[in-house]
């Protein structure tokens, strides 16, 4: 996989131009499809009360919207730091074709953006995680998926 540093240098400048002027966390993503921009992404975290607004995000929100699409195959993301957990998640279910990044895990720990823990938080079982996690109605687990399965309408993703 080839990336373009040109794409990376524009997800990096992102990221530094939103520190400089204010406007949310150290992070700038870019969604690149057969060598044109589709979308850039800054993260938005704190200007908009917004705990999932990370770069990456942010950036596939916008895709999304215009393609007029939920899946982005064919695109690739250029970010300037790796991708948390959540945004690998979402790039996934996005199911984009790669990830291009700048900084790494450990420099953004250093920088005291440290997503460590939520992968040792991954590994725990269920019941010894931070977050408590407890089932409830288990009777009622499967209905929406038995409508689901029923819909004829539905939209397969
Ligand atoms: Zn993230």
């Amino acid at each position: 996989m080839q990336g373009n540093p040109e794409f990376m240098r524009q997800a990096v400048d992102l990221a530094v131009e939103n520190v400089t002027l204010g406007r949310g966390g150290p992070f700038g993503a870019v969604i690149v499809r057969d060598g044109e921009v589709i979308a850039t992404g800054v993260n938005r975290v704190t200007a908009t009360n917004d705990p999932t607004a990370h770069a990456e995000v942010t950036a596939i929100r916008e895709a999304c919207q215009v393609l007029g699409d939920f899946a982005l195959p064919g695109c690739v993301i250029y970010t300037s730091c790796e991708p948390c957990p959540m945004c690998l998640a979402a790039i996934s279910w996005a199911r984009m074709d790669g990830i291009f990044y700048s900084g790494t895990a450990e420099d953004a720990a250093d920088a005291g953006f440290d997503d460590a823990f939520l992968y040792e938080e991954m590994k725990r079982p269920v019941g010894e995680r931070k977050v408590p996690e407890v089932r409830l109605l288990p009777e009622r687990g499967r209905e929406s998926f038995d409508v689901w399965r029923r819909l004829m309408t539905r939209v397969d993703y």
